[in-house]
């Protein structure tokens, strides 16, 4: 569960502008971000057990590597820091995976060899006065770079800029602000509760019986996909023809995403400012089963992207977001309690206790219940309310992540 009043991490995005020798010189960065991240991964490996490798040794081997390459040395130190903590990242999730004894694969490391960014800090960039430029001042010679876009990186304060990272996308280069924002925007209660089924007929429906329609994108998107990827298949393999047409297809995927991620922020911003409390079942991406039809997958994306920013709001705006366990949502009857089988075709809800509904507006309304009931539940005795976490008012377990999900 999020709910609001911690700080959290934004991520503003800019395209940047530059000449071609600039662009040259974000590629010698990335690929030295990936020189370091590789190394420090080899550097793990060929240490014995008693060596204890951790996140400070990686941080000082790589030390040793700037003394060691000028090509690394060209690069900020805090970037080459950032490119050894990507090591200890894959590390430490390997260790996890191992301690908690995850069935299958554990994620050993791998070496990297598709890295598409590089990560500064605190320091080797500037941000221009006018607003719109930044200057990249370290030895990698990547300068001054215009930056494209809306959102305005100058309401926060620089300081609040905690990492600046470039990032290679099938269109261009792109510099993304990490900024730690203290999020809590004032927003005025307004008493309603309101529970969310995800389908596929709708893009959602909710307990008071509107349906969120499908994004129009969607069903365009599939065909211009399928189009884009036959058109690879056509052309000879390792000719430039078919580059270009690779090239074709990761711009359409690029430009859906964005459009997904711009509908799903919008939409979960009008929810969380109209309701208190929204509950939405727990899709995990695990559970569910994959699947090749496409529109569907994409669908699949959005209603994650969807309820990370449910949960990004909610924080943002001090409102309460719960995901329940969505078992029996759309069997149960919402008036009565009793069960009522029916298979996925049945598009009804028909109670012998006289409850006639719509099947996903039935399982909305139980998805809030089901909310309800489990703050109810935690809010009395409490007893498996950790302490060390923050409870909003109501006594229930919160976490705040919702900044991290937003950053991938
Ligand atoms: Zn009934």
């Amino acid at each position: 569960m999020v709910q609001g009043g911690e700080s959290s991490v934004l991520v503003l995005e800019y395209k940047a502008k530059g000449n071609k020798a600039q662009y040259q010189a974000i590629e010698e960065a990335i690929k030295t971000t990936q020189f370091v991240r590789n190394k420090c991964i080899r550097y793990w490996m060929d240490a014995s057990r008693e060596d204890n490798i951790n996140n400070a040794a990686l941080s000082r081997y790589s030390t040793v590597l700037r003394a060691d390459f000028p090509f690394v040395a060209a690069l900020n130190s805090m970037a080459v820091q950032a490119a050894a903590e990507r090591a200890w990242f894959a590390i430490s999730r390997f260790y996890d995976n191992c301690k908690k004894n995850k069935p299958g694969k554990k994620g050993y490391p791998r070496f990297q060899h598709d890295n598409r960014s590089v990560e500064y800090k605190t320091s080797g960039w500037s941000l221009h006065p006018t607003k719109r430029r930044i200057t990249f001042t370290d030895k990698k010679g990547i300068g001054k770079l215009k930056l494209m876009g809306k959102w305005d990186i100058h309401t926060y304060p620089v300081k609040s800029v905690k990492r600046v990272r470039i990032v290679r996308r099938a269109d261009g280069f792109y510099v993304q602000f990490c900024v730690d924002v203290e999020c809590k925007e004032q927003v005025s209660s307004t008493g309603q509760e309101i529970g969310l089924d995800f389908g596929l007929e709708h893009f959602y429906t909710d307990s008071n019986g509107y349906h969120e329609p499908n994004p129009c994108f969607l069903r365009k998107a599939e065909k211009q996909i399928k189009h884009a990827q036959r058109r690879i298949y056509k052309k000879e393999k390792g000719k430039n023809g078919r580059k270009k047409a690779r090239n074709r297809y990761a711009r359409k995927h690029l430009k859906i995403s964005r459009k997904r991620t711009e509908h799903a922020k919008s939409r979960a911003r009008h929810v969380m400012r109209s309701n208190d409390l929204c509950v939405y079942e727990n899709l995990q991406v695990k559970n569910m089963v994959r699947n090749h039809h496409l529109a569907k997958s994409i669908n699949d994306a959005g209603w994650r992207q969807f309820r990370s920013y449910l949960e990004y709001f909610a924080q943002k705006y001090g409102k309460v977001a719960l995901a329940v366990e969505p078992h029996y949502t759309s069997q149960q009857c919402p008036q009565c309690g009793t069960m009522v089988k029916k298979s996925l075709s049945t598009r009804t809800h028909t109670c012998k206790c006289g409850c006639v509904l719509q099947r996903d507006h039935a399982a909305a309304i139980n998805i809030l219940r089901k909310g309800k009931e489990k703050i109810a539940t935690s809010g009395h005795g409490g007893s498996k309310v950790s302490k060390r976490k923050p409870r909003n008012a109501r006594g229930v377990e919160t976490s705040v992540q919702s900044g991290a999900i937003l950053i991938e």
